[in-house]
């Protein structure tokens, strides 16, 4: 078994590439994915771990960019579409799956509301159309009957309700494996991967690091820098200025809407146009979201939700369901951060919004920055930046060959499915889910690193958490996974529940120890 090239800290690290890339979002993890394969020698680097930022707390959508049809942004739409259009069916089948939703025609949506909400489906229909996206990827749209609605949705609030209207988009397995298995398809080509690895300064031609575990630095020169720090991109370029604003999601345990398999707009009132997004996940929970709060002062490493936001996000999405919601049906909360460009070169004295579109600028100092966007667009930008890398540095490097550059694991979602649906056990069919053709390869790894037996790796890490063992040790095998923090946070997100990762870090730290043991013997 090759052992992983994403590692923690300097050791090693190449005194010469062709690109250095600041940030392991799932920006840079698809800027690094982009230049490795098209022949550049590659270091990408985080201050901290793969997905730190704001990666983890996104609603973990594959948008086919609807929002943008309604403002009349048809290009930024139809980018949306594609991108989706490549994730689900060519590059990520494997971490992704068409989510149906529900608009339910309600009496807080009035006639006129419901009719946009209605044609927005369609037009969202004519973008999959036209990205090439198969129905049989994600259906077309309907309006459902007021039966059909309760039917689909039970928890529903039904005094009032008129019907629904059913429509399709994309969502994640999870945000930060999307990012995890976009580094491992580049360590895989050959890129160096570090995390614990922090920029002190950048030009772009020679770039400054800390090793975050030692205290080291080293300073490695290159052809070219790009800076996909996310909105700590400001901190190493003098020419771009970011100020972010938090979103905030809620989570709650499934049976708080039980019966509930279905994304759910809930309107905000006193707005037309506006929703709290119920969003079920894999993993027995539900997302509600999004808050969009301005952000003053320092950036924090990790947003905190506000109680605020809490409760109003609480208090819109009780009003669509039977029963009432209480804040003690929360059990998590999580924010991330989305970039405002501040008077940016391209923006003269503006302010730009980011979470819509992104922007790559090439600094004075050489540096190109990549910034803004959404995770369904990531392979763009990362085409995008590396375009203007190799333009700006005389690069002598391949096309873009990530359009049709399956990720590690890719299979055909039916192929999948059915061999979850033949698994031995849940243990299986979780791997399967988790990490597709690979789940053979994550065992393999496991029973390697841990000398445990199958059954023991394929069971799970506690009494209502349904991570498996077996996820544990590839983490620290192939994901570069080194602590607690790591393991719970952000190759598994078991963290996002606090009760959850209290009962679970005797688990991880059970692994860490049995991994270094086992290390140690060979
Ligand atoms: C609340 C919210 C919900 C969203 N939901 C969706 C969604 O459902 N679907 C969708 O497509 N998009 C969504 N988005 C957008 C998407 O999440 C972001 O566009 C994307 O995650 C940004 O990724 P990034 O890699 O650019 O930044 P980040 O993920 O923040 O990565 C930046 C990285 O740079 C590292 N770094 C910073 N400084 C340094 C340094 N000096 N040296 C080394 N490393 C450094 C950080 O540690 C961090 O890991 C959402 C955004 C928000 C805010």
């Amino acid at each position: 078994m090759r052992p992983t090239r994403i590692t923690a800290g300097l050791a090693g690290v190449p005194k010469k590439v062709d690109v250095v890339v600041i940030g392991l979002g799932v920006t840079g993890a698809g800027v690094a994915l982009d230049a490795v394969s098209r022949g550049l020698s590659v270091l990408a680097v985080d201050a901290h771990d793969l997905a730190f930022g704001t990666s983890r707390f996104s609603s973990k959508l594959v948008h086919g960019g609807l929002r943008y049809l309604a403002s009349g942004e048809v290009g930024i739409a139809h980018e949306s579409a594609v991108e989706r259009g490549i994730l689900m069916e060519t590059t990520a089948p494997h971490l992704t799956r068409p989510l149906p939703s529900i608009i339910p025609l309600s009496s807080g949506v009035s006639r006129p509301m419901g009719a946009l909400a209605g044609a927005g489906l369609v037009g969202g229909d004519l973008l999959r159309r036209a990205a090439g996206t198969s129905a049989d990827t994600l259906p077309r749209p309907r309006r459902l009957s007021a039966a059909e609605a309760r039917r689909l949705a039970p928890p529903l609030r039904t005094d009032g309700l008129r019907g629904a209207h059913l429509g399709w988009d994309g969502q994640l397995e999870d945000d930060a494996r999307l990012v995890t298995t976009i580094a491992r398809t580049a360590a895989d080509q050959g890129a160096h991967i570090r995390t614990r690895a922090r920029v002190l300064a950048a030009s772009g031609r020679e770039v400054r690091l800390r090793d975050e575990l030692s205290g080291a630095s080293a300073t490695v020169t290159t052809r070219t820098v790009v800076n996909a720090a996310g909105v700590w991109a400001g901190d190493l370029v003098d020419d771009v200025r970011l100020r972010p604003s938090r979103g905030t999601h809620l989570v709650l345990r499934a049976d708080t809407l039980a019966g509930l398999d279905v994304a759910v707009f809930a309107p905000v009132p006193g707005e037309t146009n506006r929703f709290v997004l119920v969003l079920p996940q894999p993993d027995g929970q539900f997302y509600v979201g999004l808050t969009d709060e301005p952000v003053d002062g320092p950036v924090p490493d990790v947003a905190e939700p506000t109680e605020v936001e809490i409760g109003f996000l609480l208090d819109v999405v009780a009003a669509s369901f039977a029963r009432p919601l209480r804040r003690a049906d929360v059990v998590g909360a999580f924010a991330g951060l989305r970039p405002l460009l501040d008077g940016g070169p391209e923006d003269g004295d503006s302010t730009a919004d980011l979470s819509r579109r992104h922007a790559v600028l090439t600094s004075r100092s050489g540096v190109v920055t990549i910034v803004g966007g959404k995770l369904t667009t990531y392979r763009r930008m990362a085409e995008d930046a590396v375009d203007a890398a190799v333009a700006s540095a005389g690069l002598d490097a391949g096309p873009c060959v990530t359009a049709t550059l399956p990720l590690a694991g890719a299979a055909p979602r039916t192929l999948l499915a059915d061999r979850s649906a033949t698994a031995a056990d849940r243990g299986s069919a979780r791997l399967i889910r988790r990490y597709g053709a690979d789940a053979d390869l994550a065992l393999t790894a496991a029973l390697t690193a841990s000398g445990w037996s199958e059954a023991d790796l394929l069971a799970p890490l506690a009494d209502g958490i349904p991570t498996v063992w077996a996820e544990l040790f590839f983490a620290m095998t192939h994901e570069g996974a080194v602590d607690v923090a790591d393991l719970l946070d952000r190759r598994t997100r078991i963290g996002l529940v606090p009760a959850d990762r209290a009962l679970a870090v005797p688990a991880a730290e059970r692994a860490l120890a049995a991994c270094m043991k086992t290390a140690g013997d060979r």
